[in-house]
């Protein structure tokens, strides 16, 4: 018999409960979840229906609205990742035949691109080089050899690149040529300055891995009464049942009488509600302004040991700095001995920037002056 009560027997079946190594998460995300939030995932599984939980949503739903600014009415956490948050946005709002003007300025932006062509949209594409933000004069070029586009889609913060674009100058295009913004926010929420309402904002979604510092697998989204009459008025059903804005909404938004549409991740949206509250009771100012210092210090450690960052500074992340590898170096070699040696992990380059770059996350939890020390000195001792 096995001295582990939890073990369960049967040939070749895992018996142990797993372990995960300790580890400093200064990669792309997740980011390190405080214990607090932790804490709060483990508490005791309720029904999602249960009257104490539909305060629990509200409360999620307010808290929200304070991380996006915005009162928009139409603000939750879809039921599963980022990915899941921009195909949100994408099936609601663009039906087959829509042009939509797509900025593809690095990895996440292509995704955008392929959301709205299998949503069987036409994808209108402006390109930015990668590591650049996207080129507000293109868009705006876009936007006038296109009148009646759809919507404008872009990536505020490109986590494949490190490049910070222009959200409010971007959206200020849309409005004025009359289409709706989708944003990505997934690693910009929390962590640098996101204006929902003054930046004019229709469509919106989020991670809770990045500067949230919660576990993955929720995509706060919002959005806007325009965005929300653009779904009312579709000719035709969204093709994703579960992504189904006008049947979600029911979920989140039933007064009194709140119906059933999937089982919520109960559990899940504890961890959210805990990480919203650390952030309100930081003050989102603060956090930006916290981001901003640390990545200061990060910038002035590397550029110290020789290592040049990619993006141009005014389009620099702090929550996400791209390195530039330097010859000799061994990308893979270097961040083995990192993970291995010093139980930390930053992420590889992506796509076009693949072997070119490292990618260290600042972000949320990570996003703290000692974090930016050990990985520094990991770093002396690793090159
Ligand atoms: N958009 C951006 C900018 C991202 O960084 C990510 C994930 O890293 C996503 C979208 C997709 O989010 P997820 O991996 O949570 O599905």
């Amino acid at each position: 018999m096995s001295a582990d009560p939890l073990a369960i027997p049967g040939p070749g079946l895992p018996s142990q409960s797993f372990q995960p190594p300790p580890r400093l998460l200064l990669g792309p995300g997740p980011s390190n979840v405080h214990p607090r939030v932790l804490a709060a995932l483990a508490r005791p599984t309720i029904g999602h229906l249960d009257p104490a939980f539909v305060g629990l949503m509200d409360e999620i739903k307010s808290l929200l609205r304070y991380a996006f600014r915005t009162t928009n009415a139409l603000t939750f956490p879809v039921s599963a990742p980022g990915s899941a948050g921009m195909e949100t946005c994408v099936v609601n709002l663009v039906e087959p035949g829509d042009r939509v003007v797509v900025c593809v300025n690095g990895v996440f932006g292509g995704r955008m691109r392929e959301n709205v062509a299998r949503a069987g949209g036409v994808p209108i594409v402006v390109e930015s080089d990668f590591g650049q933000p996207v080129s507000v004069d293109r868009v705006e070029a876009a936007l006038r050899a296109n009148p009646g586009v759809k919507a404008l889609g872009f990536v505020h913060a490109e986590t494949s690149t490190g490049a910070r674009s222009d959200a409010q100058a971007l959206c200020a295009l849309a409005r004025e040529h009359g289409a709706l913004s989708i944003v990505d926010a997934v690693t910009s929420l929390g962590g640098i300055a996101l204006e929902v309402d003054a930046w004019g904002i229709d469509a919106i979604y989020s991670g809770s891995q990045k500067c949230l510092s919660c576990p993955p697998g929720l995509s706060p989204v919002s959005f806007s009464p325009r965005a929300v009459e653009a779904v009312r008025a579709r000719k035709s059903p969204v093709q994703s049942w579960f992504l189904d804005l006008s049947l979600v909404m029911n979920y989140w938004q039933g007064e009194g009488a709140r119906s059933y549409h999937h089982t919520a991740p109960i559990n899940m949206l504890y961890a959210l509600h805990e990480s919203l509250l650390m952030l309100a009771a930081e003050g989102l100012e603060q956090a930006w302004a916290r981001h901003a210092q640390n990545h200061q210090r990060l910038r002035v450690g590397l550029e110290a040991m020789g290592l040049e960052l990619l993006v141009p500074e005014a389009a620099r992340l702090p929550q996400l700095n791209t390195v530039k590898i330097p010859p000799g170096a061994d990308d893979l070699a270097v961040r083995r001995a990192l993970l291995h040696e010093h139980g930390i992990e930053v992420g590889a380059g992506l796509g076009a920037l693949a072997g070119k770059v490292w990618r260290i996350g600042l972000m949320g939890e990570g996003s703290r002056p000692e974090s930016v020390d050990r990985v520094l000195q990991a770093l002396r001792s690793v090159l």
